[in-house]
């Protein structure tokens, strides 16, 4: 029922119509949750090597009265939008650094927690306070820290950049380049920061069994990291095959349904009682 014509409101057709009315919805949603300061939950999803957990990803989960589960890819692109990002992060960084030191603490399992920052705070100030703070206020050790970051940081302005991880690296906490491969960065320029950790994107592990030429890309990608002393991880590893090949092609961790999927923390602790058979 709508003319082309000259105006804006050949760009709503329904289905677009559909989905801001629903951004609105999860954008007014969210600003209540974040001002209250609860409605979110963490989960963890461990990384594994020759099946001990090495380490864990804190993920965030939003369930909403009316709106139901509302997926993080859903909402954290809305968040960056609105500008809610930084509160949000800073709630993950808080209740992930105070979760693993309680778990150390009560002697369940000592190894670093992951936490996903968004590419918002690297044009922001607040970063470095933000993360000095949650060390000092969760009493955690900063080499049990690792900040998940995505190429997208580099797009704007790629020395500061660098300089702001120099700065969070100096504090003692270690950086992970999630999603490695997705985005257009240049592998070398990647490799010559002083990260720690690169995160193979799933969309290059997925079936790679069954593909020579994704076999021989991460191949690559595994023998450029372990020669520079970059941990690598694969992400989103479903199958026993998948597992197999990738054992067989370098070191690293594992990360995937095929161990686990992301667990509350009850599910977590219950999770690892049975890994060490407590
Ligand atoms: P990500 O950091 O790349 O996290 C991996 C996503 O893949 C998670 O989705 C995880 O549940 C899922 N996953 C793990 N293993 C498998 C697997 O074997 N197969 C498949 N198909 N999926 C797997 P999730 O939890 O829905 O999170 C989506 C994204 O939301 C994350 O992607 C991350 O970018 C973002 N995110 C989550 N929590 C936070 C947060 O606290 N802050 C920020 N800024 N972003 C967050
Ligand atoms: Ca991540
Ligand atoms: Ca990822
Ligand atoms: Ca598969």
């Amino acid at each position: 029922s709508k003319e082309k014509g000259g105006n804006v409101a050949q760009f709503f057709d329904d289905s677009m119509r559909y989905k801001f009315q629903d951004n609105l919805l999860i954008e007014n949603a969210l600003r209540l949750v974040v001002e209250n300061g609860c409605g979110f939950e963490q989960y963890y999803q461990p990384k594994t090597q020759f099946g001990e957990v090495t380490s864990m990803e804190a993920l965030i989960r939003w369930h909403h009265p009316d709106l139901g589960h509302v997926s993080p890819s859903a909402f954290i692109p809305i968040a960056e939008d609105i500008g809610l990002i930084l509160q949000i992060d800073e709630w993950s960084l808080n209740q992930a650094c105070r979760q693993n030191k309680k778990w150390q603490d009560e002697g369940i399992i000592e190894v670093p927690i992951s936490v996903n920052i968004s590419a918002k705070h690297f044009q922001q100030d607040y970063l470095i306070p933000m993360i000095e703070s949650a060390l000092l206020e969760s009493g955690m050790e900063a080499k049990y820290l690792k900040l998940e970051i995505t190429e997208s940081v580099f797009i704007k302005d790629p020395n500061r950049v660098a300089e702001v991880i120099r700065q969070i690296k100096s504090l003692g906490v270690l950086i992970s380049i999630d999603d490695f491969g997705k985005g257009y960065s240049s592998l070398s320029q990647l490799l010559l920061l002083p990260i720690d950790e690169i995160k193979i994107d799933r969309q290059f592990i997925q079936d790679i069994d069954q593909n020579d030429k994704k076999a021989l890309l991460v191949k690559s990608i595994f023998d450029i990291a372990n020669g520079l002393k970059i941990n690598v991880v694969s992400e989103g590893v479903e199958t026993e095959n998948e597992r197999a090949l990738l054992v067989g092609i370098g070191k690293g961790e594992i990360q995937g349904y095929l161990y686990s999927r992301p667990l509350s923390k009850e599910g977590m602790e219950e999770f690892l009682c049975v890994q060490t058979g407590v």
